[in-house]
């Protein structure tokens, strides 16, 4: 079926990391996630925290969440919880809910096995695994993991972690190990290429150089993955704090041109403009979030695809006689439908897309009541915002505008009115400019 490599399952055995040799203590799961564990091994299932919290806590960070894992099939995980719901598709996954706390608990997953009856696990014909739900024992779950760090299992009751492909190898020289063979497992699941650029960048460590050669290879396979699934990872990937140095790692590995496909091309020199304006965002939005402050998916799209409508609009412009106005409108709706088919952005987002990229020019068009009205509008601060970072990237009269719009905002009654007043014929205001003129 596969005509891709393919290889035997993995047989992996757990090296036992004795509580006295490691850091990690019952007390470092949050006590909702004793809970979950205990219910389980009281109904005699074997269940461990794995995965990121465990690997998070022995590089001494703060794990994001806990997930669990089991020998207990879904059905039988809910009949352990009162507040148990079974969620997913590609993967069956138990939600324990505890208020706003969730509990994720996974079926121990079992080998893609050509030959098995039910054959669960299907592959295309690039070796991508497109179903995978076979439940299995722990060191086939293990050898299913991805990296060699994220297959340990802590053990609750004895405080042993169980370490399955040397993950404290990976940990202490801080280097990415895939569990396998990393070309085949890249093929398997191409999201496997992002994950290595966001742990790299998370956890402060290095992709060997064979493996950045066969991710740098196999960078296309990206595209087969279901638009979908990459919106989230996506968000992990560029919105979670280390979004500059994500950025550049997903450059260096040729990832990048692959999730927004309309930059390629237009990144090859770090002081170009395009490159310049995401950076800017990107630092901007790692400020945001290491300060407690908002951020929002919208504003990562808008910027990331500014470059190629206005080019888009130009292009229009100049090929089909089109107003500045309606080669806009054009330019967008194209933009963001081939976006949408490399990574779902859903429509919540992609409206306020819309919105950010119309109040561009008309952030411009200073005249009468109109400045106050664009003051009330919704999304007047991220497009304000926008025009800032537009600003710092190609100064002159667009700085000058994002300044008076700075000032505009802290100024009294009286100031707005002079500033308004002193824009005189120069604020590409009058109405009769309005119709032909191009922005700007
Ligand atoms: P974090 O939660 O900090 O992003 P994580 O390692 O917990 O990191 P999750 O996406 O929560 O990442 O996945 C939980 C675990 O599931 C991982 O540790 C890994 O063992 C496994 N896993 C997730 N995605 C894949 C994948 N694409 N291929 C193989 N294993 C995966
Ligand atoms: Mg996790």
């Amino acid at each position: 079926m596969a005509s891709s490599p393919t290889e035997k399952p993995l047989r992996l055995e757990a090296s036992i990391i004795k509580r006295d040799d490691h850091s990690m203590r019952l007390s470092d799961l949050t006590p909702n996630t004793q809970k979950v564990l205990r219910t389980l091994t009281d109904h005699d299932y074997e269940a461990y925290a794995v995965g990121g919290c465990v690997r998070d806590r022995l590089l001494g960070l703060t794990p994001k969440d806990f997930d669990v894992v089991t020998n207990a099939t879904p059905e039988q995980i809910k009949a352990c919880f009162r507040n148990c719901r079974l969620i997913g598709r590609r993967f069956r996954l138990a939600h324990i809910t505890f208020g706003r706390e969730i509990i994720e608990v996974a079926t121990f997953r079992g080998h893609h096995d050509e030959d098995a009856k039910d054959n669960l696990a299907k592959q295309s014909s690039d070796g991508q695994l497109i179903r995978d739900n076979i439940f299995g024992n722990i060191e086939e779950d293990a050898a299913r993991r991805d990296f060699s760090f994220n297959a340990m299992y802590f053990d609750a009751r004895t405080e042993n972690i169980l370490d399955f492909a040397d993950g404290m190898h990976a940990i202490t020289t801080r280097s990415i190990e895939m569990i396998g063979d990393s070309e085949i497992r890249f093929r398997e699941d191409p999201v496997r290429m992002i994950r290595a650029a966001r742990f790299s960048v998370k956890l402060n460590m290095i992709i060997p150089d064979k493996m950045q050669a066969i991710i740098k290879e196999h960078a296309h396979l990206l595209a087969n993955i279901p638009p979908a699934r990459l919106f989230e990872e996506v968000s992990k990937l560029l919105l979670s704090g280390n979004g500059v140095l994500t950025f550049k790692c997903l450059q260096d590995l040729g990832l990048f041109k692959i999730l927004f496909p309309a930059l390629e091309g237009s990144l090859h020199d770090p002081k170009g403009k395009e490159y310049q304006l995401i950076t800017k965002m990107l630092h901007n939005t790692d400020e945001r979030l290491a300060s407690g402050q908002r951020i929002t998916p919208a504003f990562l799209y808008a910027t990331v695809l500014w470059y190629p409508m206005e080019e888009r609009a130009q292009q229009l412009i100049f090929d089909g006689q089109l107003s500045p106005h309606d080669a806009s409108n054009i330019a967008t709706g194209e933009i963001i439908h081939r976006q949408v088919q490399r990574i779902m952005v859903p429509k919540r987002f992609t409206i306020p897309v819309r919105e950010m990229w119309t109040l561009q020019s008309r952030l411009s068009r200073r005249f009468g009541k109109r400045p106050y009205q664009l003051l009330t509008h919704p999304r007047f601060r991220a497009a304000y915002d926008f025009l800032l970072l537009r600003g710092q990237v190609e100064g002159g009269n667009l700085l000058e505008l994002a300044d008076w719009w700075t000032q505009f905002q802290e100024a009294d009654a009286d100031l707005r009115a002079a500033m308004i007043k002193a824009l005189g014929g120069n604020s590409g205001s009058s109405r009769r400019k309005k119709s032909r003129k191009p922005r700007q």
